[in-house]
């Protein structure tokens, strides 16, 4: 059965909502490239970053995501100029996803300590892939590496059902002109290095 999965920041000042959440319509990922572990450095996201250096993710239609309360915390950061849109609450640092710099493709992956429910992992379902263990942190065993074809097909699969129709479409990540809905910070090359270190 679908369910409204509640979202909170760590201050509780960003809430929200995941809807019509089933194990199948969601994908959790484990992502070890350095970019995420950059990023989640530079926000103070630590606590997002699992023991062994990798990103604990949800991937969902952004068009399944409400953001209800704390819309000016809502802040949102790229890497590099052509990086990810990489959105976070400004209060207290915590990810709101990762998204393309475009809302299409309809993708977003969303941290899975956004999650508040305490039962959220059931609805959530199993970890389905991890990727992008060769780019892990040296010195840390990675896990071994599954599941990428499988969440490539996800994606697809997600953006095809939003094209037709058949998925929520509104998110809170982009605007009607389809620009993004806050002016996206480009780090520095400085603090891209502080923050990658
Ligand atoms: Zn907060
Ligand atoms: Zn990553």
């Amino acid at each position: 059965m679908a369910r409204d999965l509640a979202l909170r920041c760590a201050c509780g000042t960003v809430q929200g909502q995941a809807r019509g959440v089933t194990p199948r319509n969601v994908r959790r990922v484990c992502c070890y490239c350095p970019d995420c572990r950059a990023f989640l450095n530079h926000v103070g996201a630590q606590s997002c970053v699992t023991d062994d250096g990798g990103a604990d993710l949800v991937a969902i239609l952004p068009g399944r995501i409400e953001f209800t309360a704390g819309h000016d915390q809502i802040s949102v950061l790229r890497l590099s100029k052509n990086g990810l849109l990489r959105w976070y609450a400004a209060c207290c640092g915590t990810p709101l996803g990762n998204t393309p710099a475009k809302p299409v493709p309809r993708f977003v992956s969303v941290p899975r300590a956004l999650f508040a429910d305490p039962d959220a992992d059931t609805v959530l379902g199993k970890l389905k892939a991890i990727v992008n263990t060769a780019q892990a942190p040296a010195g840390r065993a990675p896990p071994k590496e599954f599941g990428f074809p499988g969440f490539i097909i996800y994606v697809a699969a997600g953006h095809l059902a939003s094209v037709l129709g058949l998925a929520p479409k509104n998110t809170p990540y982009f605007d009607a002109n389809e620009k993004p809905a806050v002016t996206p910070y480009v780090l520095t090359k400085e603090e891209r290095k502080l923050a990658s270190a």
